[in-house]
């Protein structure tokens, strides 16, 4: 059964450690991240953009494999179904089609409609039980070849919309999606700390996890954050593990070019990123 993020999360910020949010982009990648956090212990939060939403064949389409899976891998470990970046649309149609957890992304809109829009999930939300997540300050990330550098959050915005009564805050402190480039400055340390003064025990949310060195996810953790995402690097490893299986030509050997064969060595690669996280963030063992 998918559970809230509430739990885990409240328990990871007490006991300063992180959980592990994980994109997932479809069968295999589902199936790799729910065994490695089974085998390991971990609670763990499955991402779902909407457009990877809309690549695996709508939001109902992935309630229903991850259930399935949740069942037929005998998964224990408590797990959640989370929107990633979500519109006040997708969250809605995340909320129909039965997902454990929803982030609204209103940190494009001015403050005060966010915080109108914010305020309209929070009681849905909190009658059905779902977790919510809300951002403040944009993340940076690449957007038609730029890659933006982090905005920082206003710590005080950042109470205001913690003040709502949502689940967990995303804020900007200098965290960039994808690929971090060679002159990044950094995670802003006062930012953050900022911030966390404002919301007492809320747990924060880290979100481009790649390529952020593990001193600096150490020293976050203890300053508040409590889950952290992670998707290009499980992207990145899938590609690399899948690129050698082709370039080795094992796909013209016996039978290696079934699909299952070529892609073995890609969820291998992904469950390696996965574990390596997890012992990072300081969640296994902790389900
Ligand atoms: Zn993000």
């Amino acid at each position: 059964m998918l559970v809230s993020a509430k739990e885990m999360l409240n328990k990871a910020r007490a006991g300063h450690y992180a959980v592990g949010q994980f994109n997932i982009n479809n069968l295999e990648w589902t199936k790799c991240i729910l065994q490695t956090a089974q085998e390991l212990q971990a609670p763990v939060i499955l991402g779902v953009s909407e457009g990877a939403g809309k690549y695996m064949c709508g939001y109902t389409t992935i309630v229903g494999m991850v259930e399935g899976m949740i069942k037929e891998l005998g998964i224990t470990v408590p797990v959640a179904l989370h929107l990633d970046h979500g519109t006040f649309e997708g969250a809605k149609a995340c909320i129909n089609a039965g997902f454990s957890s929803i982030m609204f992304d209103g940190s494009h809109y001015p403050i005060e409609e966010n915080i109108k829009l914010t305020t309209a999930l929070v009681n849905t939300c909190d009658v059905l039980g779902i977790s919510l997540e809300a951002e403040v300050g944009a993340i940076g990330g690449e957007e038609d070849g730029v890659v933006g550098a982090g905005e920082c959050a206003d710590p005080k915005e950042c109470k205001m919309i913690a003040d709502l009564g949502v689940t967990m805050l995303a804020a900007g402190i200098g965290n960039i999606h994808g690929k971090y480039p060679e002159n990044w400055a950094g995670l802003s340390f006062d930012t953050l700390e900022a911030i966390n003064k404002e919301v007492g025990e809320m747990p924060l949310v880290l979100h481009g996890g790649t390529g952020i060195p593990e001193d600096m996810i150490k020293k976050a953790i203890s300053l508040g954050v409590a889950k952290i995402n992670v998707n290009t690097e499980c992207q990145l490893a899938f590609q690399a593990a899948v690129r050698q299986y082709i370039e080795e030509g094992k796909d013209l050997v016996g039978k290696g070019f079934d699909p299952r064969k070529i892609l073995a060595p890609g969820c291998e690669a992904i469950k390696a990123t996965v574990k390596e996280k997890m012992e990072i963030f300081g969640c296994i063992g902790k389900a």
